[in-house]
């Protein structure tokens, strides 16, 4: 059995600048059919074009019936920054 000393080190989180853009999307919970990837910058804009594709696409008149039930996707990097050294960060490549 080994033994491990443990330190409480203090973290801050915030936004992640090098992360990829901020990014909402809806998917159908019916058939995965997925809404296009946003054009609008920010979340208004993003929101309102993916509720603006989930309208849309219960508007058809499917096969098997209306198609009414979405999730939505907000997807946006955070950045972790501890107050002291904890040792060398991994290598991160945005989107991979
Ligand atoms: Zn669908």
């Amino acid at each position: 059995m080994t033994r491990s000393t443990y330190r409480f080190v203090d973290m801050t989180i915030g936004p992640d600048l090098d992360a990829e853009p901020y990014t909402a999307r809806a998917t159908c919970a019916t058939c995965g059919e997925q809404s296009p990837q946003p054009t609008a910058e920010g979340p208004t804009g993003q929101h309102s074009q993916a509720q603006r594709w989930c309208r849309t696409h219960a508007a058809i008149d499917h096969p098997g019936g209306r198609h009414l039930h979405y999730t939505a996707t907000i997807t946006y990097g955070w950045l972790i920054t501890p107050a002291e050294d904890i040792g060398p960060a991994a290598e991160y490549e945005p989107g991979g």
